[in-house]
């Protein structure tokens, strides 16, 4: 499973329907998160990280 499709699942998993996917980044209630792999280790870990990208879309055009 591609990094993209687990963080989808992750977003589900988290009752989050209003999202959508900007090539790489994932854009959620007005904020970009760039989709990292997470290699903590921790049992429940999915795997994947989700960084808020400091650069939101709002920002852009101030
Ligand atoms: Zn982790």
């Amino acid at each position: 499973m591609s990094l993209k499709a687990r963080a989808q699942e992750k977003v589900e998993r988290a009752g989050i329907s209003n999202y959508s996917f900007d090539q790489d980044v994932l854009v959620m209630c007005g904020h970009r998160y760039t989709i990292e792999v997470c290699e903590c280790g921790e049992p429940e870990c999915d795997g994947v990280r989700l960084r808020k990208n400091a650069t939101a879309i709002g920002r852009v055009l101030q």
